[in-house]
């Protein structure tokens, strides 16, 4: 998808699935007679026009999905997973991405011309993609040219951010990276320059830094595009070692230290295991930190009557719970925290684009045009060179 940006303006409040942000990575209305989410044949309905589709259409399911739709999916996975497991399935014609936009955008990069990659609800955006929209990211390259120091900086992205972001990355001499692999990402663009750009996540750079690669807190900077000059002086671009923009995950961020000595407290002996776009603090007191599957690995092989409380996003805790009765599975925090924009993907939206798609129409077609896609490709294959990823022990 083209999106021309004008000018670095603050993202205004948008409510979900009404109007259009052109500057953001959001989506705009979704078009078209939605089946009333009160249909009983919804999940006949589904069925059927799977079947009629058959190997034409692949339907991607990522685990932050709502249980209605995850039984359909195809596979599960997280977001690169799933734009790897549909570059394999090149005999499939339409992709049917449930997941976010900046996550369809990756599978459309990675499929083949033939295929056409579509999200059920174009509302279903992420928040901290938004976070860095390009014009913000090119004025920051800017300033850190003034300041004499964009010559040594790799940029790197975290999976969760636009095609064009990841384009800028792949311009710039810059990779894409994951939560599984952002320690060899930053040991690899450290190999490269003195100092890396963390895009758009603070707290997945923080923590790989800080945590993985023994850096110290005052090694990191925050560049923030919502402040003059970047909220930073010329002395502390220079000093610094890494440069970490201001967004955050609106799930992730809303764990506090606060959840980890509450529910310790509830349940002595439990395991904190968190998702390292949380903050800081929450990783520093978890007992284990990684990427959402090596939270589902770590859950599946832990022993029977073992206590978890897990810092990830609401539906994957509460299906991780249900799989394993043997274990005690509780989400972090008190208070409900599912991903408001994974969750536009409901069985209506699915069922509106398989039908579509069965009548000839692809309906919320996602696509990156050539130039954007073949430098986020670059990125994307320098991610794709790195020595093998893992999680760690918090
Ligand atoms: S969980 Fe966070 S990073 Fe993932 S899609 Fe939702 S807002 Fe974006």
């Amino acid at each position: 998808m083209t999106v021309t940006q004008t000018q670095s303006t603050p993202v205004p409040l948008l409510l979900l699935g009404r109007g259009a942000d052109p500057q953001s990575e959001r989506g705009v209305e979704c078009p078209g007679d939605l089946p009333a989410a009160s249909d009983p044949d919804l999940v006949e309905r589904a069925r059927k026009a799977r079947a009629t589709l058959g190997d034409r259409v692949f339907v991607l399911g990522h685990h932050y999905q709502r249980d209605e739709v995850i039984q359909f999916a195809d596979v599960t996975g997280d977001s690169f997973k799933l734009a790897r497991d549909a570059a394999a399935r090149p005999e499939a014609e339409y992709i049917v991405f449930c997941g976010v936009h900046f996550m369809a955008e990756s599978a459309d990069i990675l499929t083949g011309g033939h295929q056409q990659v579509v999200l059920p609800d174009l509302a279903a955006g992420c928040s901290m993609a938004d976070m860095a929209r390009i014009l913000q990211v090119e004025d920051a390259w800017t300033r850190l040219e003034e300041a004499g120091v964009a010559a040594g900086t790799v940029p790197i992205t975290y999976m969760n951010s636009s095609a064009d972001i990841k384009a800028f990355c792949g311009r710039n001499g810059g990779a894409v990276c994951t939560s599984s692999n952002a320690r060899q990402a930053l040991e690899w663009a450290f190999a490269q320059g003195e100092k890396v750009l963390f895009l758009p996540d603070q707290h997945l750079g923080r923590n790989t830094a800080v945590l993985q690669l023994g850096l110290s807190l005052d090694d990191c900077v925050v560049v923030d595009p919502h402040k003059p000059g970047f909220g930073v002086t010329d002395d502390e671009l220079r000093a610094a070692k890494i440069l970490l923009w201001k967004g955050h995950c609106s799930v992730h961020g809303r764990f506090t230290a606060e959840s980890v000595a509450d529910v310790r407290a509830r349940i002595p002996g439990v395991n904190v295991l968190v998702h390292p776009e949380c903050q800081h603090e929450v990783v520093l007191g978890a007992d284990y930190v990684g990427s959402t599957e090596y939270i589902i690995k770590t859950i599946a092989a832990a022993p029977a009557g073992s206590a978890w409380a897990v810092g990830t996003e609401l539906n994957l805790v509460k299906r991780l719970a249900a799989e394993h009765p043997d274990k005690t599975v509780v989400f972090l925090e008190k208070t409900v925290c599912f991903c408001a924009t994974m969750n536009r993907i409901d069985l209506p939206h699915l069922v509106w684009a398989l039908e579509n798609l069965v009548e000839g129409r692809v309906v919320n077609r996602i696509e990156v045009d050539d130039d954007t896609a073949h430098w986020a490709r670059v990125a994307l294959d320098r991610m794709l060179a790195l020595p093998g990823s893992g999680a760690v022990k918090a």
